[in-house]
């Protein structure tokens, strides 16, 4: 298999050097085409000049002789080119050998295209409308070039594919650039992919990309891995959890029916009730894991029907209105007057979600605290909030509370709970289509802000 990196240079690569190609090639050919032409169009002028040449010797001699135009010879000679003078009923008055150009041909300024067959060409020569003779010119090949026209054909050429050889050099450099570009970030994260597959969730990529899609990639496997880490340390702290909260009652338990059955306590009703207490405390710790393990397995079924949220506070309210009396703690109950406050829902789970925020409140609180209850319509919403001015919950704790297991700082650990509280209330919510809102401050107290679906009956 290839890396990235190498398939996308070579890539890049294999584009240019197609476009460079081609470029040349078009660039080469039409730069040729136009000096052939050019090249034509000099050789035609140069047939012009010969014959006007001889129609002024005739002009100026009134007759032709062995000698008339006699001094072209050594111009054509020098050019590569053969002429012959020929009178007007076509016979040779003077001619060159083509055979001395051909030998010639590499002392002369003249180079030829291609030294093939030898051609020629006759043109008349007319003085007053009157053919009064002919010029053959003749050549090896069909264009005749100059020294520098060849030298200038050359050296355009070496520049055209110097230019592409430079290019196929920039083309590398900045391709290896640009797949290095790209190849960097996918590399990082697919290294961090594998150790997180391998359970190591402590990966961080830190490349950043200019790249929209790569940087997207980037930071959300980065915040995978922030998740995997979180459900990591929970699933952990699950364990240790856990078996703390069942280890205690059974403890407690266990010790006290030791001592009762030697004799060492006396059976009591109180004792027994305390007893009792535990075993409950015990059942409502696994009825809460099995509502959560139902949760989680979307197994869990909800009786809805258009229930009186404000009936429900109210008697949740009355409830612990002697629980929070005994630490201190008053419940302030208020409702929006005049307005019906009905939703649908499912009666015994919205219980749960007002009973466990209450109790956290209670909990939470300190001595003499005060818990403020408040309900009122919000446009097409019912909001209720339960305010408390207990220890409040610290910043960093609180994108988790909702979270399984999740409790807030350890300190904490002498309030009796197991962390799930929560959760249930937002899986009850989530059910309900509800939303949560929290704010808390540390030391001054938290606000949970519960917003339903109004029905209007
Ligand atoms: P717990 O059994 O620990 O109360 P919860 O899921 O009900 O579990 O609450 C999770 C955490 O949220 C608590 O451990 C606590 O740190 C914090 N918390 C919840 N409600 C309050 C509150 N009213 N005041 C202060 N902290 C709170």
């Amino acid at each position: 298999m290839k890396s990235i990196r190498r398939k996308l240079s070579i890539m890049f690569f294999v584009c240019s050097l197609a476009a460079i190609l081609l470029i040349t090639a078009f660039v080469n050919l039409t730069i040729t085409k136009k000096f052939d032409d050019y090249m034509v169009d000099t050789q035609n002028k140069r047939y012009e000049r010969i014959v006007s040449y001889f129609q002024e010797i005739y002009k100026r001699e009134g007759k032709w002789s062995k000698d008339s135009g006699i001094e072209m010879m050594h111009e054509a000679y020098m050019g590569s080119y053969c002429l012959t003078l020929l009178d007007s009923s076509e016979k040779t008055i003077w001619g060159m050998d083509a055979n001395d150009i051909k030998n010639n041909l590499h002392f002369n300024t003249m180079k030829v295209k291609d030294t093939g067959v030898y051609t020629s060409k006759r043109f008349p020569i007319e003085v007053d409308n009157k053919k009064v003779g002919y010029v053959d010119i003749g050549q090896y090949s069909s264009v005749l070039l100059s020294e520098e026209d060849v030298n200038f054909k050359s050296s355009i050429n070496k520049s055209i594919i110097a230019s592409g050889l430079i290019t196929m050099i920039i083309t590398i450099v900045i391709s290896l650039y640009f797949s290095k570009q790209f190849s960097r970030p996918i590399k990082e994260v697919s290294k961090m992919s594998v150790s997180l597959s391998k359970g190591n969730f402590d990966t961080k990529s830190v490349t950043k990309s200019d790249i929209k899609e790569l940087e997207n990639l980037r930071t959300s496997v980065n915040v995978l891995a922030g998740k995997l880490k979180q459900q990591d340390m929970l699933r952990k702290r699950l364990v240790s959890d856990i078996s703390h909260e069942i280890r205690t009652p059974l403890n407690i338990l266990q010790n006290n029916l030791e001592a009762m059955i030697d004799g060492i306590f006396p059976v009591t009703d109180d004792r027994l009730k305390d007893l009792n207490d535990e075993v409950i405390r015990f059942g409502k710790l696994l009825n809460n894991l099995e509502l959560l393990k139902q949760f989680e397995s979307e197994s869990i079924k909800a009786n809805f029907e258009t229930v009186d949220i404000n009936q429900i506070l109210k008697s949740i309210c009355e409830d612990f209105y002697m629980e929070a009396k005994n630490q201190g703690v008053d419940i302030d109950y208020s409702v929006q007057k005049n307005q019906q406050y009905y939703i649908t829902g499912d009666k015994d789970k919205l219980r749960q979600v007002f009973i466990n925020i209450i109790s956290n409140s209670i909990k939470f609180s300190k001595e003499s605290g005060n818990i403020c209850i408040n309900m009122y319509p919000k446009d097409q919403k019912i909001a209720i909030q339960i305010k408390d001015n207990g220890i409040g919950i610290k910043e960093e704790d609180l994108p988790f509370i909702f979270e399984r297991l999740y409790r807030g700082d350890k300190s904490r650990n002498e309030i009796h709970g197991n962390g799930i509280g929560l959760t249930i209330v937002k899986n009850i919510l989530d059910l309900h289509l509800a939303d949560i809102e929290v704010e808390s401050k540390e030391e001054k107290g938290t606000k949970f802000t519960i917003y339903f679906d109004r029905v209007i009956v």
